[in-house]
């Protein structure tokens, strides 16, 4: 049989492989892979094979297009281990896009996951299945049962974070390892006492990037004192904020004064207007001071002490109005 490559499809696998056929029915598609003769590492030993020992189907469920069920149908090859001395004598070729007897790609293992952060399992099964996922709650349970942190005795930089693992309730501690940020413990609490317990068994550390927490600085003094202390990126533009806010509260006043595009050193002298006012302009104002009254004509009493123009205060003060205008 001659396996005709859609060179219009290669972007979706690596030079290894390339799909030659696509099938579609209402429920699902199918997409069919062939890996093309190339070499591969033998598991046991390492070396690599180039020998062909025969071809080997494999369907996998993979992301949905167009929320309909999508497989790959895929030949893969067997090798043979070239290395005598090596008790594995075939050996089947790694697939760039799912581990080895998964019935899975690795994008929709981590799709699965995704969605089931936030729901319970069944909810997620559920939600899935409306995406064109079929996966059953327990599958889902099973995949979180095998996310394992391997743990590092002898790592040299870590990067420590707290994290919440019910929003707003519980709290752990994540270590990462700094090379690739990858996990490798997670801890309860952030109260720095597991941290504490955990740092003592990794004593090789030299280098740890934390938050801005106290915990986490004293428990790191407490036990690796040698230890570099480096605020993560984000905890450190959290502070270079926290400083500016800082420096600009004191150091800008609060009013400025601009005057023809100018910042003035002080406030500017306030200028007297009246003596500009157009005597002839002002008098054509019609100013009603009589006392204001209902419809009958009876004066309305109008109360307002501040208003008190014989008030002593007011007539102190329309003195010295006077005076500030001459
Ligand atoms: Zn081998």
């Amino acid at each position: 049989m001659k396996y005709n490559e859609i060179n219009s499809l290669s972007f979706l696998l690596d030079k290894n492989h390339y799909l030659y056929k696509h099938t579609e029915d209402e429920q699902s598609i199918h997409l069919y892979v062939k890996s093309r003769p190339h070499s591969s590492i033998c598991p046991i030993c390492g070396e690599e094979s180039k020998q062909l020992h025969a071809t080997y189907d494999r369907v996998l469920q993979d992301t949905p297009i167009h929320m309909k069920q999508t497989f790959l149908h895929v030949k893969a090859y067997k090798f043979e281990c070239p290395n005598s001395n090596c008790k594995c004598k075939v050996f089947m070729e790694d697939l760039p896009f799912a581990k080895p007897s998964q019935v899975r790609t690795d994008a929709l293992t981590s799709l699965i996951l995704g969605v089931s952060m936030y729901l319970s399992n069944e909810g997620a099964s559920k939600v899935l299945s409306l995406l064109g996922v079929q996966v059953s709650n327990d599958t889902i349970k099973r995949i979180y049962d095998r996310i394992e942190f391997i743990d590092n005795p002898d790592v040299e930089a870590v990067g420590i974070d707290d994290v919440a693992i019910r929003k707003g309730h519980k709290y752990a501690t994540a270590i990462y390892d700094l090379k690739d940020h990858h996990l490798i413990a997670l801890l309860e609490g952030r109260d720095g006492e597991t941290l504490k317990e955990w740092l003592r068994k990794h004593t090789k550390i030299r280098l740890v990037t934390r938050d801005r927490a106290s915990a986490y600085a004293s428990a790191i003094n407490e036990i690796l004192p040698e230890c570099i202390q480096v605020a993560d990126r984000f905890h450190l533009l959290q502070n270079l904020l926290d400083k500016l806010k800082e420096i600009f509260k004191a150091e800008i006043p609060s009013e400025i004064f601009i005057e023809n595009g100018k910042v003035l050193d002080k406030a500017p002298k306030k200028i007297w207007c009246e003596n500009d006012l157009d005597e002839e302009q002002f008098n054509q104002l019609h100013y009603d001071n009589t006392t204001p009254a209902s419809l009958d004509g009876t004066e309305i009493f109008f109360d307002n002490k501040k208003r008190n123009l014989d008030s002593v205060q007011y007539k102190a003060h329309a003195e010295s109005r006077k005076k500030n205008k001459n």
